[in-house]
C-alpha cells in the first residue's frame, strides 16, 4: 500500500529524503494552500506537512477524511488545531530540535544590532551620511544577559553570551538546578532579571503565563540602559507598551523577529519606534534549520505511517 504524504508552504525538499527515498510512500508538493490544486490533494492526503504559513483547522481536517498525522516543519504548532486533529484521531508533530541553532545565532545577531546600532548605521551610510557620533554603542563584555525561559534555544544564546564573556542570569521555573550549573546560568526569580539584567532576551512558549510577559510594568521596572530582545513568539512582548518605552526613552533599544500578529499591520505602533530592530520572523530560516526541520519531521511521518507509532505526537497522550 502506498501512503501519500502532501507538503506545502515550501517546506525544503532535499530534507524529506526519508520520504522521497521510500518507495511505500508518495510524496505530493503544493506550495500554495489557497489552490484548488491543494484541496485535490489534500483530499487523497495520508500525511500532510507544512511549515507556519498554512493554517490547518476544522475545516481542513473535514476536507481529509485519509488524514493520520500533520508535521510542523518546525516548533511552533500555534498554526495547527492540536484539539481538532486529536478529535479525528490525527497525530501532530513538530520538530523541535532542528532550528535552535539558527534562532540561537539570530538572537545573537540581534543582540549586536541593536547594542551596536548597525542597520541605522546602515541606512544612514547608504543614505550619503558618515555619521560615527551618532551610532556609538555599548560592549557586551562585563554586561548581565538576563534570560526568560532557559530551555534549547535560551541554552544555547546562553553559551555564546558566555563567549562574549557576559554573566548570564534566567529566568525559567522548569530548568533544573544541574542543567543551569552545567551552563553556568545563575538562577534568578523574574523581577531579578528585570531590574539586573542590561539585556533581556526571552525564549519562552507563548502560553497564558507568558503573554505579555514584557508588559508596560516589567518595561518600567528594567534598567534604562537596557536591550531586549524577542526571537521566541508574538505576543510574549505587549508591542505597544514597547513601542512607548521606546519613543519614552524607558529603555535603550530591542529587536524582534516575532509579532502578535504576522506578518507585521502596516500600521503597527513597532514601525516608527526609535531604537528598533526588526526582522520578520527568520529566527529559523537558515539552511541548515530547514533541512534540519523537514528531515526530523519527515522520519516522524514515515513510522508513524508504516508502524503506526505515534509515540513522539505532540498530542500522543491525548490519543492514547
Ligand atoms: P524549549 O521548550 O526548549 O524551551 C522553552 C523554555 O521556556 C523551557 O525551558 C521552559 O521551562 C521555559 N518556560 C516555559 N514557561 C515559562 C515561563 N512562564 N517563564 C519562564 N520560562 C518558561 O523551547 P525552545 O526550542 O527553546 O524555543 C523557545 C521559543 O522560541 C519557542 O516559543 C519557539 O516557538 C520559539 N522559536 C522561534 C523561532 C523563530 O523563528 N524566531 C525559531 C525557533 C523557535
Amino acid at each position: 500500500m502506498t501512503f501519500r504524504v502532501l507538503v506545502t508552504d515550501s517546506v525544503e525538499l532535499s530534507g524529506l529524503h526519508p520520504l522521497v527515498d521510500d518507495p511505500a510512500l508518495e510524496v505530493v508538493t503544493v506550495d500554495d494552500s489557497s489552490s484548488q490544486e491543494f484541496f485535490v490533494e489534500l483530499a487523497r492526503a495520508d500525511a500532510l506537512i507544512v511549515r507556519s504559513a498554512t493554517k490547518v483547522t476544522t475545516d481542513t481536517f473535514d476536507q481529509a477524511p485519509n488524514l493520520a498525522a500533520v508535521g510542523r516543519a518546525g516548533v511552533g504548532i500555534d498554526n495547527v488545531d492540536v484539539a481538532a486533529a486529536t478529535e479525528r484521531g490525527v497525530a501532530v508533530f513538530n520538530a523541535p530540535g532542528g532550528n535552535t541553532i539558527a534562532a540561537a545565532e539570530l538572537t545573537m545577531a540581534l543582540l549586536i544590532s541593536v547594542a551596536r546600532k548597525i542597520p541605522a548605521a546602515e541606512a544612514s551610510l547608504r543614505g550619503g551620511g558618515w555619521d560615527r557620533a551618532a551610532f556609538k554603542g555599548v560592549e557586551l563584555r562585563g554586561k548581565t544577559m538576563g534570560l526568560i525561559g532557559a530551555g534549547r534555544i535560551g541554552s544555547e544564546v546562553a553559551i555564546r553570551c558566555k563567549a562574549f564573556e557576559m554573566d548570564v542570569i534566567a529566568y525559567d521555573p522548569y530548568l533544573s538546578p544541574t542543567r543551569a550549573q552545567e551552563l553556568d546560568i545563575e538562577m534568578v526569580g523574574f523581577e531579578q532579571v528585570i531590574e539586573r539584567a542590561d539585556f533581556i532576551s526571552v525564549h519562552v512558549p507563548l502560553t497564558e503565563e507568558t503573554t505579555g510577559i514584557i508588559g508596560r510594568d516589567s518595561l518600567g521596572r528594567m534598567k534604562r540602559s537596557v536591550f531586549v530582545v524577542n526571537a521566541s513568539r508574538g505576543g510574549v512582548v505587549d508591542e505597544g507598551a514597547l513601542a512607548d518605552a521606546l519613543h519614552g526613552g524607558v529603555i535603550a533599544g530591542a529587536a524582534l523577529d516575532v509579532y502578535e500578529l504576522e506578518p507585521l499591520p502596516a500600521d503597527s505602533p513597532l514601525r516608527d519606534a526609535p531604537n528598533l530592530v526588526l526582522t520578520p520572523h527568520l529566527g529559523a530560516s537558515t539552511a541548515e534549520a530547514q533541512v534540519g526541520v523537514a528531515t526530523e519531521v519527515a522520519n516522524k511521518i514515515r513510522l508513524l505511517l508504516e508502524t503506526g507509532n505515534r509515540a513522539d505526537a505532540v498530542n500522543a497522550r491525548q490519543l492514547s
